[in-house]
């Protein structure tokens, strides 16, 4: 297992492995980059098919942490780490444990947080073993209200940017998956005067909020290729390739799933097609937010609030430099935060949070 040769190592500061066999542990812990400051990012536990399967699964998710912070001037920078094993199964007490132990041996560098696999209840046992452990403090641990509040601004921001008023009264916006982001959406954009097209792979669910908002309910299978002003993809990420992009009718899409895009490729196509595409972890970086004033402490939810209307800014200066430079709207986030963890003169600008 040569990380040097990894299709997705990029320059990692540095890539950590540990083997606790008392605790039933086996972790890699990567870093992708500090220059804003310590790392934070998510430990995830998941039935890997191999140790290579799992490398290359943190060296992707401590980049992509990286890039989120930065677009957002954050003061921190990406890591992530993996777990390998069934966290239905294999997870106790003494392997949370064992993670606090690795985690304190890297003595700040990295601060681990909750992911899939790993609740915020278990980040609370791994702090007992390390000052490095936080997680979402919005509502107990769960940072779904930050991001679908950041999301919303983002939306407003696509909203001002193609139909010249961030007024959404009237507009038609399709949520695909109505799950704790997406619901907490509906909620902002339904408040707002948004017409809402809703769709969940849980019909209940999508029935649901269709009767408490007065949602259109749609069949998932369409969701994405409605006739309406924007798309909000709220469920998985890999949606938009060449097939399904060829099929879009709607103006803009903007919604809180990581990874939307299939390949870079697929943002240069919806650019082509004239459909403005709100990049996605420029808007779903509320709960990254919530998570970096949690570590900060002196945690106060009007503070995040207040930093989640930054994304706001954001999006909208994104998508106008985009529109000049007739360039596709993830490329050039991706130059912005690749400048603001690469170029230190942008590193001046004061971050929001003190770093912890
Ligand atoms: P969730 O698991 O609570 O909800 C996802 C919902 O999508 C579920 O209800 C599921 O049934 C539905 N779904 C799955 N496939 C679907 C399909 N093809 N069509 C319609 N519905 C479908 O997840 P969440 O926390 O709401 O996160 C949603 C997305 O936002 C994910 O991509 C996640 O990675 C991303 N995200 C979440 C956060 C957060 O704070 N939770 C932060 C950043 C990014």
């Amino acid at each position: 297992m040569n990380v040097l040769d990894q299709t997705e190592f990029d320059g990692h500061e540095a890539v950590h492995v540990f083997h606790d066999g008392a605790a039933g542990l086996d972790m890699i812990v990567a870093v992708h980059n500090t220059a804003r400051g310590p790392a934070v990012g998510g430990c995830r536990m998941w039935p890997y098919s191999s140790g290579h399967a799992a490398l290359a699964d943190a060296l992707r998710l401590a980049k992509g942490m990286t890039y989120k912070a930065a677009l957002a001037s954050l003061p921190c920078g990406g890591g992530k780490s993996v777990v390998l094993g069934d966290a239905r199964i294999a997870k106790s007490h003494t392997l949370l444990a064992g993670i606090g132990r690795a985690v304190n041996s890297l003595d700040g560098r990295y601060t681990v947080a909750d992911d899939v696999g790993i609740t915020a209840a278990d980040v609370a046992v791994i702090g007992e073993h390390t000052r490095f452990a936080c997680a979402p403090l919005m509502a107990d641990g769960n940072p779904s209200p930050a991001t679908a509040f950041g999301t919303y601004q983002g939306i407003l921001a696509t909203a001002a940017h193609v139909f010249g008023t961030e007024r959404l009264a009237g507009r038609t916006i399709a949520i695909q998956g109505l799950g704790a982001v997406g619901a907490k959406l509906c909620e902002y954009l339904a408040n707002a005067g948004a017409n809402l097209w809703v769709s969940d792979l849980d019909d209940a669910r999508t029935d649901e909020i269709a009767r408490q908002w007065q949602a259109t309910a749609v069949p998932v299978d369409d969701i994405l290729y409605a006739t309406v002003d924007i798309v909000a993809p709220c469920a998985l990420g890999g949606v938009f390739d060449s097939a399904s992009i060829a099929r879009l009718r709607c103006r803009a899409v903007a919604g809180a799933a990581n990874n939307q895009l299939a390949n870079a490729e697929a943002g240069r196509a919806l650019a082509a097609r004239g459909i403005v595409y709100a990049p996605d972890y420029a808007i779903n970086v509320g709960g990254l937010i919530d998570l970096v004033h949690a570590r900060a402490g002196n945690y106060q939810v009007s503070a995040v609030l207040e930093d989640c209307r930054g994304i706001y800014t954001t999006t909208l200066d994104i998508l106008e430099r985009a529109a000049k430079s007739r360039e596709a709207t993830s490329d050039v986030a991706d130059r912005l935060a690749r400048q603001r963890f690469r170029d230190p003169a942008t590193l001046e600008g004061a971050p929001p949070v003190a770093a912890a």
